[in-house]
């Protein structure tokens, strides 16, 4: 079978966004329009077959492309989310199970150490084993001013996004197998800060670091470790308080393809770090930002 090829300014939605804000966190399903995760486009050829995924973050936007991706590729995925993203997963859940695959839900919140323990324990158990662990939850949300900024939110945003990485790694060291592989999701945020995310770019800085130092730790064990950094994508993240609500319309239009991306066009380098073709990579960041550098 032979693909067309496609132009990538047009492939997806290249549009301005409609106005919209949810509280955080945010709803998908709800949101105009729906990120393209790839539900009706990813095809997969069996280069994850009979492994076995955990994604955090996998009920929306980036890991809910990569869950999608994972199953189509022959892979049994848990996925771990908010409890009041419970309906975003459970379209997950069937996307999964419609290939044939197991899902696994694992509801519940990193910021809470002994819950991100067991999230692992149990996704191995669910799973009978557990060889690909995908640490891409994250939140992001907009101050401006630095005196704005809450010592709740400094501490929330450095738990969910990095912290809960080091009990997540620790505990899953008791399972992945040589040839395993962790993925993280970084941010170009880590080499670009912008302005108004001082906490949230951070924390994306020491994502990039810790996953780089991992690499180098776990590699003679035959574990990889690579981290994508994402640019401008179009998911529920940016709805709920990551982006000031008025450039909302805009998002995205500043990169050189001219549009924002959509989830679905980075589920192919979470597969292809996960695989066997992989074997060479380790310690990398891989960017897919539309066209901003990643120094
Ligand atoms: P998203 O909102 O669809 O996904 C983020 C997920 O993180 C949520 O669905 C939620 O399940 C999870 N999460 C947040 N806080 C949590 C907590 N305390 N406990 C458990 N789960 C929690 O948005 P996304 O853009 O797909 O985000 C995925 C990753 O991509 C994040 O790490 C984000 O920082 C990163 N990223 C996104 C962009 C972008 O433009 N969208 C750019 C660079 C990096
Ligand atoms: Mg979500």
């Amino acid at each position: 079978m032979t693909e067309k090829i496609e132009n990538p300014l047009t492939r997806f939605y290249d549009g301005k966004f409609e106005k919209q804000s949810q509280e955080a966190p945010a709803l998908q399903q709800k949101m105009t329009p729906v990120p393209d995760c790839g539900e009706t486009s990813y095809k997969g050829s069996g280069k994850l077959a009979g492994r076995k995924a955990l994604i955090t973050g996998g009920d929306s936007g980036i890991g809910r492309a990569a869950a999608i991706a994972y199953a189509r590729e022959g892979a049994d995925v848990a996925i771990n989310y908010l409890p009041f993203e419970e309906a975003d997963a459970k379209e997950v859940k069937s996307l999964i199970e419609a290939e044939g695959r197991k899902a696994v839900l694992l509801p519940g919140d990193l910021k809470d150490e002994t819950f991100t323990r067991n999230l692992i324990h149990d996704a191995a158990k669910e799973l009978d084993g557990l060889d690909t662990l995908v640490l891409n939850a994250g939140m992001q949300q907009s101050v401006e001013n630095i005196k704005d900024l809450s010592t709740r939110q400094i501490m929330d945003t450095y738990t969910t996004n990095i912290i809960s990485m080091y009990w997540a790694v620790q505990e899953a060291l008791d399972y992945l197998p040589v040839g395993g592989s962790i993925i993280t999701t970084t941010s170009i945020q880590s080499a670009e800060p912008s302005a108004n995310l001082l906490d949230y770019a951070a924390t994306k800085g020491a994502i990039t670091s810790f996953s780089k130092g991992l690499s180098a730790q776990l590699a003679s064990s035959g574990i990889r470790v690579n981290t994508v950094a994402p640019g401008p994508i179009w998911t529920a993240l940016q709805i709920c308080g990551g982006q000031p609500p008025e450039k909302i319309p805009e998002f995205g239009q500043q990169e050189s393809i001219g549009r924002a991306g959509q989830p679905a066009e980075l589920a192919a380098v979470y597969v292809f770090l996960a695989s066997n073709e992989a074997s060479y990579v380790t310690g990398q960041v891989y960017s897919i930002t539309g066209g901003s550098f990643f120094a």
